[in-house]
């Protein structure tokens, strides 16, 4: 089987053995829980996409290893092209879901693990690579989502690993055999842990030798013995709970995060791409962050597309269209947002093939566009706001609306222009608020604070990138000074 349906996905989570806490609660079912199951719509778009004939081109890629079809959640990225349709494909699929559809931080983690144990092998004689490939072969042919799960929960931020006064503040060995190891850990804010079959974990900073025992890498069904998770609350997300469609803002779609707890799991060696081998867990932290700033150039710009077109119709509902700033805002609103699509489009132009012939971004151009992604989409919420106007954070409630006395009085003074109802009025109003204050908000404004690293992360690799000392010579040749 090379690409599964939407329907064939869904079966195959339902299928899993997860140990799930939410709301201090053990959930059984995950697929229809109401907090859930939005954030499994998401995913499952990545699968339904792919077997439409118009999305084929974005949505599909054919593998280098097998020569077979696959989802292109699942390739290694072939040339500056793939790299681009990368991006592309993610805008389109925050268009359609208004949301974090989770299925990205896999296809980041397998391209920079690929690279970086290609690179490992050919200096220190290990065997990773062929391991991995291995793995990837399994994931190409189930279609399996993979969770890239690379941040720590770190503890004091002053101290490195292996000076915490708890030594599992970073993913740790705990023990090895001629079998495999035993690990220990957890893994903060997960992006779709629970939607996904396959855990690949790395390291969540480059590492000195004392720290070798947290130098790792390796990959484990996300319903291994031993790990469980504890669901995060989003804000308004218990209006899930209501089973109503318009105080939700979206109540197909939704994103996910929690908190993966590693409680003594054993990892087969066949599983393990790292371990100990300090020296490169600076590249692969570097490479998959790279590769993860790229891809907010994708996913936030088509949610901001949502946005855009959201404050747009609260305009139009209104009345307000025509007047000459909301237009004047909406243009800004668009050039914030295409300046966010450029970026992620020039760092993957930009690309180079890597030793093992996956390609890799220009790691400063897509450092660049996450330092943008942590101040545009801001602004564009900001605007987004400004246009709606007070009442997408004053509004009655969806039960006011269907009560049959109140219901009447809110659809005569809640009405703007005449031939829109003003229930519809609310559903953009709390599509605003969705996007800009509530769940959708974890996966548009705060992660695009903190999502693939915080700003001063992106700041750091644009220090070391920026090749100040060439530009400090061109000054001088231009000025004269001859040394
Ligand atoms: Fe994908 Fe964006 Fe979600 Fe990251 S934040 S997993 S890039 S949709
Ligand atoms: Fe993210």
């Amino acid at each position: 089987m090379a690409l599964k349906t939407g329907e064939q996905y869904e079966e195959s989570i339902r299928n899993m053995k997860f140990k799930i806490y939410l709301m201090g609660e053990k959930i059984d079912n995950w697929v229809d829980h109401p907090i859930i199951r939005p954030s499994l719509n998401s995913v499952k778009k990545t699968y339904e996409l792919a077997h439409k004939p118009e999305y084929e081109d974005l949505m599909t890629a054919t593998s280098h290893l097998t020569g077979e079809k696959v989802n292109r959640f699942t390739h290694l990225h072939q040339s500056t092209d793939d790299l681009m349709k990368k991006v592309k494909m993610q805008r389109l699929l925050g268009q359609q879901t208004a949301s974090c559809f989770q299925r990205c931080v896999g296809m980041d983690a397998i391209n920079s693990v690929d690279s970086t144990t290609y690179e490992m092998d050919q200096k220190l004689g290990t065997n990773y690579h062929e391991r991995f490939i291995n793995f990837l072969k399994m994931v190409q042919k189930e279609d399996l989502t993979v969770d890239g799960a690379m941040t720590d929960v770190k503890g004091d931020r002053s101290l490195p690993p292996h000076k915490q006064a708890d030594p599992d503040m970073y993913v740790h060995v705990v023990e090895k055999n001629d079998k495999g190891i035993v690990v220990r850990g957890a893994k903060a804010h997960q992006t779709g842990a629970i939607n996904s079959h396959w855990i690949l974990a790395m390291p969540t900073i480059s590492m000195g030798k004392e720290d070798a025992d947290y130098a790792l890498s390796f990959v484990c069904p996300a319903d291994e013995e031993g790990i469980f998770y504890i669901y995060g609350r989003q804000s308004c997300d218990t209006r899930k709970l209501e089973g109503g469609t318009i105080d939700v803002g979206n109540y197909n779609y939704g994103g996910q995060e929690a908190l993966m707890v590693f409680d003594n799991v054993f990892i087969p060696w066949e599983n393990v791409f790292m371990c100990g081998e300090y020296e490169f867990a600076g590249m692969l932290v570097e490479r998959f962050a790279g590769y993860h700033r790229q891809s907010y150039g994708g996913c936030k710009v088509g949610v901001g597309d949502v946005l855009i077109g959201a404050a747009a119709l609260a305009a139009d509902y209104n009345g307000a269209a025509k007047a000459s700033h909301i237009k004047d805002k909406l243009i800004e609103m668009t050039h914030l947002n295409e300046t966010l699509f450029s970026c992620g489009i020039a760092c993957s132009a930009q690309g180079h093939k890597t030793a093992s012939g996956t390609y890799l971004i220009d790691l400063l151009l897509a450092n660049v566009c996450k330092q943008n992604i942590t101040r545009f989409p801001y602004e564009i919420c900001r605007l987004a706001e400004d246009i709606a106007g007070g009442m997408m954070v004053t509004l009655a409630s969806e039960k006011d609306f269907k009560n049959p006395e109140i219901g009447k009085v809110l659809e005569k003074y809640l009405k703007g222009v005449e031939n829109i109802s003003s229930e519809d009025r609310a559903r953009i109003m709390r599509l605003v608020e969705n996007l800009t204050l509530g769940t959708a908000a974890v996966g548009y404004r705060t992660e695009s604070m903190h999502g693939a690293g915080s700003p001063q992360a992106q700041r750091i690799m644009i220090a070391r990138q920026g090749n100040l000392d060439e530009k400090k010579k061109m000054a001088k040749d231009i000025a004269g000074i001859k040394k």
